[in-house]
């Protein structure tokens, strides 16, 4: 499947998720536009990002769209722009509403030059517009004029919508779990995913780039026909390692130092996100295999820990637990693990959370926890285990002998009614398969 095709949701699959959205909006009427084009150089447009919540319930990527999803009335209505030979000369061709009947089947389909003139009428019947304040370009004026339109007329034609509310209020929710069709496609990305690993592991090695690995890995993702990586290929080496979101990847690799490998392939629009990190010779040295070792136990007790039932903050808890007895251990830090724990002591090492759901987004959208209650995990969940150590050099808590190690290993898993499922199982983390990677 090359990359148009595995951005064509089947209808029925579009049809189920909206069937949930009309039921969760109610009376309330959400608007959705595409992502506004971006530019960079002036006036050279990027790759087009496609907006992920219009995607999610209409499969539409075409810039300049609008879909009004109607709960009481369960209608998706859609607004495409016209057709416009001297701008698609340069920017290719346009949809066009008839096309666009054809293409994504909704109930009604108008030009996006009548939005302003349809809006009044679609917004006075509901109580709640779903719109996300600040976003969508020229469209928010629209909204606007409508909203104020609908008040004025006031009981004569229905009150007009009492309160804006943020479409991620209906949509987060649905998006945490994912349905057959999504499952297909991360498990597509994920697999891209692991062979650009592979190729770009094969070329770790002191004098070589980080650079060169960084687009070792980006040819392979697109060459095997996804949308390229998901988000900027991290290569650390060295110190560069404990920066958590390092992405200039333009140091030479050293001997004997880790190089820590953050990416992950877009398939679909649908993201993987990996990281493994790796002796540069192939060799871990004492040191970096102590660290290595308790971040890899981290990682496995985490992901053993995972079940339908489960918060997912018992799985952060259970990693954290690992890797700060694991301190006290190698005399990193000294006292009680518990005490050290509710202290936040650990935070030096150990920064950031252990998960993050994972989906249309890289870090996809939805609550870790609501009033006060950790989110439960429930099959369908598809979320990252990446417990990770960092001892930035030339800080005072920074023990000699571990200084300038950064390691993070970072999987894909599913939740499934009998527990979990590792997408990423098939690439190694255990540290003697790693060096073999290296060495291939
Ligand atoms: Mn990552
Ligand atoms: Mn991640």
């Amino acid at each position: 499947m090359n990359r148009s095709d595995a951005l064509k949701t089947p209808s029925g699959v579009l049809a189920n998720r909206r069937e949930l959205a009309y039921r969760a909006l109610a009376d309330g009427t959400m608007l959705l536009p595409a992502a506004v084009i971006q530019y960079q150089s002036r006036d050279g447009e990027r790759r087009y990002h496609p907006d992920r919540e219009l995607f999610y319930l209409t499969g539409v990527t075409e810039p300049g769209s609008v879909a009004v999803l109607s709960g009481s009335e369960s209608t998706f209505i859609l607004f495409v722009r016209d057709k416009d030979p001297a701008a698609e000369l340069w920017s290719g061709p346009r949809l066009g509403p008839e096309l666009a009947v054809d293409r994504f089947q909704p109930d009604e389909c108008y030009p996006l030059s009548e939005l302003g003139d349809r809006l009044p009428l679609l917004l006075q019947r509901s109580d709640r517009l779903y719109w996300r304040l600040g976003r969508g370009g020229e469209v928010e004026p629209h909204i606007m004029a409508a909203l104020a339109q609908t008040h004025l007329k006031g009981s004569r034609t229905g009150s007009g919508p009492r309160g804006v509310v943020d479409p991620g209020e209906v949509l987060d929710k649905l998006r945490m779990t994912k349905d057959a069709h999504e499952l297909t496609l991360i498990k597509h990305a994920v697999e891209m995913t692991i062979e650009g690993h592979k190729v770009g592991a094969g070329k770790i090695a002191p004098g070589v780039g980080e650079w060169e690995i960084e687009a070792a890995i980006n040819a392979a993702f697109r060459c095997a026909g996804g949308g390229g990586p998901g988000y900027g290929t991290i290569v650390g080496s060295g110190v560069n390692a404990c920066v958590l979101h390092y992405v200039d990847n333009d140091d030479m690799i050293a001997k004997d130092s880790l190089v820590l490998v953050d990416a992950g392939a877009e398939y679909g629009l649908y993201n993987a996100d990996v990281t493994r990190t790796y002796p540069s010779g192939g060799r871990f040295t004492q040191p970096q295999r102590e660290i290595y070792e308790l971040v890899d136990t981290a990682r496995r007790a985490a992901i053993d820990f995972i079940a339908p039932g489960v918060s997912i903050a018992e799985v952060h808890d259970t990693a954290t637990q690992i890797l700060v007895d694991g301190l006290v251990g190698l005399r990193v830090l000294e006292g009680d693990p518990a005490e050290l724990i509710s202290e936040g002591k650990h935070k030096f090492f150990y920064p950031h959370q252990t998960s993050h759901w994972l989906g249309l987004d890289v870090h996809d959208p939805g609550d870790y926890a609501r009033d006060g209650k950790s989110q439960i995990l429930e099959p369908g969940m598809v979320v990252t285990v990446e417990p990770g150590l960092y001892f930035r050099p030339g800080q005072p808590k920074t023990p000699d002998a571990f200084e300038g190690i950064g390691i993070r290993i970072e999987d894909d898993v599913l939740v499934t009614a009998e527990g979990r499922e590792v997408l990423t199982a098939s690439l190694p983390s255990e540290s003697s398969e790693v060096e073999r990677l290296i060495k291939a």
